[in-house]
């Protein structure tokens, strides 16, 4: 098999197996056929995973930021440069087009380190000082050995997302894919030992929900970083508390989009194609709530059929392909069943809303309209192609609406009104708000959200104080005064 792994898991700077794990066969979406087998990890392989990141952690972490940055630098520019392979293993393991993934996967991991690589040699403490010649001087500390758990939507981008902050910081990653996609982090790991890091440093170990919960609950285990869904998130949350670990949870969410009368339509349009159907609309940020004023509707609903109508969708390894296969069988149900849920709860179905004949689990690019705030299509997370458009008329109202959820991942504006794009926003309970676009996510700027859509932010400056704590040092230039 022209994707099969070395072995299932990468351990301490190498490749190892234990056939006595559970058996994960890995699918490739658009055609069903078996691309790799590999085994669970048994808990010797999970013994074995915590240990070597625990050993490698305080070496790593001794060596100057300098050098851990060029380490993780290199390993940016070898995915740079194998990007189309990696790409090529992307698309199998994903379904996602190799338009998309040429772009946004390996790329956006690359991004990762070198941003994480660059910012390594700078990371420190501060010098305060106090009343009479004292002083304090904090350093930045590394946490230790880190967890990070991924789903199956961006597996490179979220093995580098977890993995450079967490390394550039000193400390060493013990990483579980999703068993659907447990291709890519396996070459994250095999790039950064070509480009030296120490043994241990970045270990990938394959496995189901069990695996993630025996790395979670560990003793050796001081934070745990984890791309999922809410209910997997407040398991993963409630085990980290009891071991008091530091988390990252970026989950799911339910995003609005909120379309005014004097928006652009073209650009309204495209933001909510890139925020709908790219990746078969398996991403999280997803606005799928797409609020429209009613004077502009109907003219936003024909051009967004007019438009989804050029989508080329096919085999997603020909470079014209814009539109791929979900990632499996199973999420490819998951959407249908709410496309029917849509049409039961008389949502008026614009376009698509069918699976497509032909092997593979591909689902027509979707479009609801006349979408109200209760029908479930609007409430839950379908982490699908389909998109619900709702009317509404004044933006007292939308605001109200479109915060009336549980989750807060992100949410977008489009209008050309300055003052009220910012009103908007600033009234947006989300974490990550766009005006005029949708769905960029640039390694720069902070990542995350609010309410159940998680804790903590990727990216950015901010990563930095995920993964990694201040000690505090009081020194003091006089002598001491006790009462007696
Ligand atoms: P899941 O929540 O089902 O799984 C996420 C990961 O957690 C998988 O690796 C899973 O393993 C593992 N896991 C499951 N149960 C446990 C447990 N008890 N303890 C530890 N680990 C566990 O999500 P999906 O993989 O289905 O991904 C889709 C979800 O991810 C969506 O809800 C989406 O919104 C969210 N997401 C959020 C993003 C964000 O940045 N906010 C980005 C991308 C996706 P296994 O697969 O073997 O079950």
């Amino acid at each position: 098999m022209k994707f099969q792994p070395r072995a299932s898991h990468f351990i301490d700077g190498e490749y190892v197996e234990d056939t006595n794990g559970a058996a994960i066969e890995v699918i490739y979406p658009a055609t069903g056929e078996v691309i790799a087998r590999l085994h669970s990890a048994t808990p010797a392989i999970v013994e074995k995973a915590l240990n070597s990141a625990k050993n490698a952690q305080a070496a790593w972490a001794a060596l100057s930021g300098t050098e851990r940055g060029r380490i993780l630098r290199r390993a940016s520019d070898i995915m740079r440069e194998r990007n189309y392979d990696l790409s090529v293993l992307e698309t199998h393991d994903t379904g996602k087009p190799i338009q998309e993934t040429t772009v946004a996967d390996a790329t956006s991991g690359a991004d990762a380190l070198e941003y994480f690589g660059g910012l390594a040699a700078s990371l420190t403490g501060e010098h305060i000082p106090l009343g009479g010649g004292d002083f304090v001087y904090t350093i930045r500390e590394a946490l230790g050995v880190c967890v990070g758990i991924g789903a199956w939507n961006y597996p490179t981008q979220i093995a580098c997302w977890k993995g450079a902050p967490a390394l550039a910081c000193g400390n060493t990653m013990v990483f579980k894919p999703s068993e659907t996609t447990p291709l890519s982090a396996l070459k994250v790991a095999e790039i950064l030992v070509e480009a030296g890091a120490p043994k241990g440093v970045y270990n990938v170990i394959q496995g189901y929900g069990d695996v993630g919960a025996s790395l979670v609950s560990d003793p050796r285990v001081a934070k745990v970083s984890l791309t999922g869904s809410v209910p997997t998130g407040r398991k993963v949350y409630a085990a980290a508390a009891d071991g008091m670990k530091h988390v990252t949870m970026e989950l799911g969410g339910k995003s609005p989009m909120i379309v005014f009368e004097d928006a652009d339509i073209e650009n309204a349009v495209s933001g909510a194609i890139l925020g709908n159907f790219y990746s078969s609309g398996q991403v999280c940020s997803n606005g799928t709530r797409v609020f429209v004023q009613k004077g502009i509707k109907e003219a936003f609903l024909k051009r967004l059929s007019e438009r989804l109508a050029h989508a080329k969708i096919g085999d997603p390894m020909d470079e014209d392909v814009s539109f791929g296969p979900m990632v499996s069988e199973n999420q490819m149900n998951i959407a249908l069943g709410y496309i029917e849920k849509g049409k039961a709860e008389g949502a008026r179905l614009v376009y698509g809303g069918e699976r497509i004949e032909r092997d593979g689990y591909f689902v027509q690019p979707t479009v609801f309209a006349d979408v109200t705030d209760n029908m479930t299509i609007a409430r839950e997370e379908i982490f699908g192609p389909v998109m619900s458009v709702l009317d509404f008329e004044t933006e007292e109202e939308v605001m109200a609406r479109a915060n009336d959820t549980e989750f807060g991942l992100a949410a977008g504006v489009f209008t050309n009104d300055l003052t009220r794009a910012h009103r908007i926003v600033a009234g947006f309970e989300a974490g990550t708000c766009y005006i005029n676009t949708y769905n960029l996510a640039p390694v720069e700027a902070p990542f995350g959200g609010s309410k159940m859509s998680g804790v903590g932010r990727e990216n950015s400056k901010l990563a930095i104080n995920h993964f990694s704590e201040m000690k505090t040092v009081y020194v003091s230039m006089n002598d001491v005064e006790a009462p007696y």
